[in-house]
């Protein structure tokens, strides 16, 4: 049982990232309005996030690290079609405590003393302290029990790198938050709260942040963000960023030639135009469940949606003339 709880674990945490991401969609989800990532070693000697969101009451503390006891689907409907929260398995910390030491801080506002999780396996430890409102989150020394696993990862600059990347895209599609990332102590990016240009200014620089115009469209299907001046388009392939439903999504290829598209003959051939684009869809009209990593959604009218982009992007440059 301990090594089926090992593999199990090492299923929905299979490197660094995946906690990164985990804990910053928990963040989200408790409504934090400031997000702190601290990563150490690559992650796999430490990685903290910290938030001010609603934590976590201490009636329901304990069970926070036990597996599938937090499932939003039983608590909902038995179908993942209906769920709103970026979170819904109920997984992630408990996949964290299996991998690695999970510590763990909550107070919601409204109560006076905050709690401690301590888990590592299937040892989990409550105590009370004190501390601000909010959660922090510290997982270390993961994989230290999984040696196999151990020995399969990136290099820390890889991680690092790609660590940095995803924060970046929480950034720019969450660009009214306060956001702070370090690295080994250094800081790497902060953004304090602004609209998407905001972001790109944080994330990509202030250069960046003057190529784009807003696009902004409303309807069953909602639009916004921000697409790059065509005349000041460039050949890159790796700045076009969607979100659904406010996760980050790993875009089908028909959502960036729709992008493209919106253009029209506007482009230079070759070029891919940097985007920000958040979609809002009806929550039963995306399955988010199509992949552990939570990076793919299918859309069931992705047709209709690529339409909505189109749209919504040549629009946007209709605004702005040259
Ligand atoms: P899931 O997010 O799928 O429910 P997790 O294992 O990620 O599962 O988290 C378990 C539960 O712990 C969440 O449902 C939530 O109630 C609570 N929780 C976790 N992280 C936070 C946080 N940062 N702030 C408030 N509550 C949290
Ligand atoms: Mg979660």
């Amino acid at each position: 049982p301990q090594v089926a709880r090992l593999i199990a674990a090492g299923e929905v945490v299979s490197r660094p990232l995946d906690v990164v991401r985990e804990l910053l969609e928990n963040a989200l989800d408790a409504g934090a309005s400031r997000i702190e990532v601290e990563v150490e070693g690559g992650g796999l000697d430490g990685i903290r996030v910290r938030d001010n969101g609603g934590g976590i009451a201490a009636d329901s503390v304990a069970l926070a690290a036990v597996r599938h006891a937090t499932s939003k689907l039983e608590l909902e409907v038995a179908s993942v079609e209906h769920v709103t929260t970026l979170g819904f398995r109920g997984e992630a910390l408990w996949a964290a405590a299996q991998a690695g030491e999970l510590h763990l801080i909550t107070r919601p506002a409204a109560q006076v003393g905050a709690c401690v999780v301590q888990a590592h396996g299937e040892d989990v430890q409550v105590s009370r302290t004190s501390a601000p409102a909010g959660t922090t989150v510290t997982v270390r020394h993961l994989f230290a029990r999984l040696p196999a696993r151990l020995r399969t990862q990136a290099p820390a600059t890889t991680e690092v790198r790609e660590i940095t990347a995803l924060f970046g895209r929480y950034v720019l599609h969450h660009p009214g938050l306060h956001w702070r990332l370090t690295v080994d102590g250094e800081p790497r990016l902060t953004h304090a709260p602004a609209d998407h240009r905001g972001a790109v200014a944080s994330v990509y620089g202030p250069l960046s942040a003057n190529r784009v115009l807003r696009v902004e469209a409303q309807g069953n299907v909602t639009v916004r963000g921000v697409v790059s001046r065509p005349e000041l388009t460039r050949a890159r392939r790796d700045r076009m960023h969607f979100s659904v439903n406010g996760r980050p999504i790993l875009a089908p290829p028909e959502l960036e030639r729709a992008v493209i598209e919106g253009y029209a003959e506007l482009l230079p051939g070759g070029s891919a135009p940097l985007c920000v684009l958040d979609l809002s869809v009806p929550p039963g009209d995306h399955n988010p469940n199509v992949h552990p990593a939570k990076s793919v959604v299918a859309l069931a009218d992705l047709a209709g949606v690529a339409a909505r982009v189109r749209e919504a992007v040549a629009a946007a440059l209709a605004q702005h003339p040259l």
